[in-house]
């Protein structure tokens, strides 16, 4: 192979999971966008341990994995879609040799659900081949991709993630080195991005201005100068790497031989992490803000309880999301903590259509009840959101067919009521059940006794923290970062005669 050359090597078919049946695919939840992951470690197997680092980050991207490694000048890539389980096994991860590694889980928010569209997305420079792992969203892709256009850049995918590649690719090659182009292009980018890139000079990680979507730093084996970048912290835990501190809003890490040296780059950074992660898409084992996301939850199941009380023998959790807070209620209320669903730990995306039978019994593929748990019980069940309410309406329907005389729904957060343009797919606006519908209506349509949601003031308040220092447009509409008139148009479909 030549200097520069990128070998990049890929089996199976795309496929269009849009041409498939999509029972599966409506989700109830906003689903995470992405999961990011590199490191720099000469003396390890890196793309071993990105394996394991993509691994833990599973959770933040089910659709498609990569990784790609440097060595040199040499760049190795493979990506397909599927679970990184899924993906990789140990003759491929043995062609991805290398000082240093970027991978990348997906679920996409912009582009299709395509093989072509699994990153990291690679870019060739004057300098030698870029792979860059986004996660997030970019709200100024039609401005963008104009610009590219003008350069004479060529597209070959439908993904922002590849036009922010582009972008410091075609930076390079105007003549700017690795940091200057970066740098370049992220003033031409607005919206949510943390970015792993790796470089044949160095590993790059970086937070847009407002640090929507988290990245965090780790150091490989005490006292070198080996570091890891993750979106969580879980991803830094798997490899036995340690947790040295977050990449800020508007900073640029580039980690080489040398070691970790910063620049923040962003005119006005502030501080506006997505409340989402903390509430349900983080891995209640990462850390944020120097604790546990499972202590965060418990308190916000204690705020719930202070603020929506209501008698009943026994307290439970949605498996698995909203355990911590229904433990947090009880603590506080003093009804006791039961368990009355058990979840299928082992249900994947499946694409098979269940028989008509077993929709009408509801949500039984993932959650099945404890009958002799629940029958004559008044039950409280805690959940950490609902977005379209189709999974409550199952879950509160099987409580009831397994006895329980009274169904009080509570919430670890306020009514989603607006859609996400930072790289969550929560639905276009009209889908959202709080955005249409009354707390009494959804009482209803759900057939719950009681229905109860956290304020928005008692979800931030147990942050600890500024509640300034939240993106918590889905609660409230007030988004961040200003988003382009088309783009809106997109998603808030109920708002559209206001724009
Ligand atoms: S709009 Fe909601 S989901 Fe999107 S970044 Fe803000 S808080 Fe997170």
């Amino acid at each position: 192979m030549m200097p520069n050359q990128s070998l990049s090597f890929e089996q199976g078919n795309p496929i269009s999971y849009q041409d498939q049946n999509d029972f599966h695919h409506l989700p109830d939840k906003p689903e995470e966008a992405c999961g990011v992951f590199g490191l720099y470690a000469p003396e390890e197997d890196v793309a071993k341990l990105t394996y394991f680092g993509l691994y833990a980050l599973q959770h933040r991207g089910q659709e498609s994995a990569g990784i790609a490694t440097f060595e040199g000048d040499q760049v190795y890539c493979y990506k397909d879609m599927g679970l990184v389980s899924q993906v990789f096994n140990n003759d491929i991860l043995r062609k991805l040799p290398g000082t240093l590694a970027v991978g990348h889980t997906r679920y996409s928010t912009t582009g299709s659900s395509l093989k072509v569209n699994a990153q990291p997305a690679l870019a060739k420079t004057r300098l030698g081949t870029l792979a860059l792992a986004h996660n997030g969203n970019l709200v100024n892709t039609v401005e963008l991709r104009q610009e590219l256009t003008k350069r004479g850049v060529n597209f070959n995918t439908t993904t922002d993630s590849e036009m922010i590649a582009l972008a410091i690719a075609s930076e390079v090659d105007s003549g700017k080195d690795w940091l200057k182009a970066a740098i370049s292009a992220f003033e031409l980018c607005t919206g949510a991005y943390s970015l792993v890139i790796g470089t044949p000079e160095g590993l790059m990680g970086v937070r847009d201005t407002n640090g929507i979507r988290p990245l965090v730093i780790g150091t490989l084996n005490e006292g070198t100068t080996r570091y890891v970048l993750a979106s969580e912290t879980c991803g830094l835990d798997i490899i036995g790497a340690e947790y040295l501190r977050d990449v800020e809003p508007g900073e640029l890490v580039w980690i080489t031989e040398d070691g970790l040296a910063s620049f923040h780059w962003a005119q006005k950074p502030a501080r506006k992490l997505c409340i989402f992660e903390m509430i349900y898409f983080a891995r209640p084992d990462s850390l944020m803000h120097d604790e546990t996301l499972y202590s965060y939850r418990l308190r916000l199941g204690e705020q719930l309880a202070v603020e929506s009380y209501v008698e009943a023998d026994l307290v439970m959790g949605v498996p698995d999301s909203g355990v911590p807070a229904a433990i947090g209620f009880s603590r506080k209320s003093g009804v006791p903590y039961g368990e009355g669903l058990i979840k299928n730990r082992y249900v994947g995306r499946t694409f098979i259509q269940p028989t008509q039978h077993m929709r009408e019994s509801g949500i039984r593929m993932k959650l099945n009840t404890l009958k002799d748990v629940l029958t004559g019980k008044r039950v409280i069940i805690v959940d950490d959101s609902i977005v379209r309410g189709t999974t409550s309406r199952k879950i509160v329907k099987a409580l009831r067919d397994a006895g329980a005389t009274e169904v009080h729904m509570r919430i670890s957060s306020p009514p989603v009521t607006h859609p996400c343009f930072y790289g969550i797919d929560t639905d276009t606006q009209d889908q959202l059940i709080a955005a249409t519908k009354s707390v009494k209506d959804i009482e209803k349509q759900i057939g719950v006794d009681s229905l109860a949601y956290l304020s928005w003031e008692g979800m931030l308040k147990v942050t600890g923290e500024n509640p300034n220092s939240f993106c918590s447009a889905c609660f409230t509409g007030d988004y961040p970062i200003s988003i382009p008139e088309d783009v809106k148009r997109s998603k808030l479909i109920l708002e559209n005669a206001k724009i």
